[in-house]
């Protein structure tokens, strides 16, 4: 056990703080991706008042933090994270008004998934597009889920964070910077505590219609296999699958992971693939993709944890992107 997750732990007790604590715990069994290195300190909190305590402590500390939902958008580096990662499972809701529709309050650390289902079931439309998606409320805002042409972006109001200087804030829908998989809490580490959806009065029968159509699309179109969703924003209006499939690419494979042969935007783990088979894929899609349609697509999940440098700016960055530009057949 490292000195800093002793002295974290030792403090947590002596502060009485609730939360399971894990020492050296390997993130792939907390990832949907199923990889992921081992986190110095692992601690999944179901009490607003816990993650609160946690997050001050490691403030104080200096000690990092990471606080993630369900691990659905991750890869997480082979050597894992170091600092204290925290999993949000707070999940309390609660109905504020009900004029022409309700407003609901709900804790970021519930499933995003399961909210839908429920609403949908009451009579309460807005959210139906979103079963399936298989991450937190919180998560969902911090990417602007998306899924059948519904967004987050239409149904929340406000949301109650702790900011990146520790203090308490609200902030209104217009504010977050809501865009296509983004938000202004991407890359900083603002916490979302809580979210406002306004919902509106539907007939039950049509929006469980509504959630099975999604579910069909759903078992129609998304590989089995353990993954992160999409691996790439589709760039400009056009399907980031096609330009892959184009590229000759469905279905190769490094390693575990794979290039679905069913969704060549997901990229799937077969058994024991590790972050960087996946990152190797990623590169070899990105430069792929490039070479054949000049466009280079951007990654729509994210890479956390202990990569090299290298490895990570290889992943993610734009290779050149001005002078190929310049010199590109196809542009
Ligand atoms: C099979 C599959 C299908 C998917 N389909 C879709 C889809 O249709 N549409 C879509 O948009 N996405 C989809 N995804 C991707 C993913 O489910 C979403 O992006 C989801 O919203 C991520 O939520 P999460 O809780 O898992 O977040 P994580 O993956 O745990 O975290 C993602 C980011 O959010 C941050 N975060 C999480 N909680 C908080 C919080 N409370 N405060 C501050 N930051 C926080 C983390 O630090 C991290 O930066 C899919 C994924 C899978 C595996």
């Amino acid at each position: 056990m490292t000195e800093m997750a002793l002295s974290l732990l030792t403090q947590a007790e002596e502060e009485g703080l609730g939360g399971r604590a894990l020492v050296d715990e390997p993130l792939a069994r907390h990832t949907s991706y199923r990889i992921g290195g081992p986190a110095d300190l692992y601690v999944v909190v179901r009490r607003e008042e816990d993650l609160l305590g946690w997050l001050t402590l490691a403030r104080r500390q200096r000690v990092s933090y990471f606080v993630m939902g369900r691990g659905t958008n991750l890869l997480v580096a082979d050597q894992g994270m170091r600092g204290v990662v925290i999993e949000n499972r707070c999940r309390g809701v609660r109905s504020l008004t009900r004029s022409e529709g309700i407003l609901l309050q709900v804790q970021a650390g519930g499933s995003l998934s399961s909210l839908a289902r429920r609403t949908a079931k009451e009579g309460l439309g807005g959210l139906e597009w979103a079963v399936g998606i298989p991450g937190t409320v919180g998560g969902a805002i911090v990417n602007n889920a998306g899924a059948y042409g519904g967004s987050i972006a239409q149904r929340l109001q406000r949301v109650t964070l702790l900011d990146n200087q520790g203090v308490l804030r609200r902030m209104a829908v217009s504010e977050l910077e809501l865009g296509y998989r983004t938000s202004r809490f991407k890359g900083e580490s603002s916490v979302i505590l809580s979210a406002d959806f306004a919902l509106q009065a539907e007939s039950a029968d049509l929006l469980s219609e509504r959630v099975a159509s999604c579910e069909r699309e759903r078992r129609k179109s998304q590989p089995k296999e353990p993954s992160a969703g999409s691996v790439f924003k589709n760039p400009g209006g056009e399907y980031a699958g096609r330009f892959i499939e184009k590229a000759g690419l469905k279905g190769d494979r490094i390693g575990d992971a794979q290039i679905s042969p069913l969704h060549a935007n997901y990229i799937v783990n077969l058994g024991q693939a590790r972050a960087s088979d996946v990152a190797a894929l990623v590169r070899l899609v990105r430069e792929r993709v490039w070479q054949k349609h000049g466009t280079l697509l951007e990654l729509e999940i994210e890479l956390v944890g202990d990569w090299e440098p290298e490895e990570l700016a290889a992943t993610i960055g734009s290779f050149g992107q001005d002078e190929e530009c310049r010199d590109h057949p196809q542009l």
